[in-house]
């Protein structure tokens, strides 16, 4: 009997125990928020889990993402709006 299942697209780690916990902390230790007994504690968990490890690279992919984003769009508008200010002050 063949059963055709439609999994998700992320099969292939299985959850890890103390992995809820650690997703609470995990995006305050992302931002430096946790103290060090707490960071020590997600470092330890991160050391062996790599579910977690995926979950922090998404967060760091993600804020590149952003910061990406923030520079190119950003940048090349007030580029373009300066170019277009120029040409104005031109044409008066
Ligand atoms: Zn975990």
């Amino acid at each position: 009997m063949v059963t055709v299942t439609s999994r998700s697209e992320e099969q292939d780690v299985p959850p890890c125990t103390g992995c809820e916990a650690i997703a609470m902390e995990l995006s305050a230790y992302f931002d430096n928020e946790l103290d060090a007994a707490e960071t020590a504690q997600v470092k330890q968990h991160l050391e062996h889990c790599a579910v977690c490890r995926k979950k922090l690279e998404g967060m760091q992919r993600l804020r590149d993402g952003f910061a990406q984003l923030a520079m190119h769009r950003v940048a090349p508008r007030r580029s373009i709006l300066q170019g277009l200010l120029r040409l104005l002050t031109r044409t008066n």
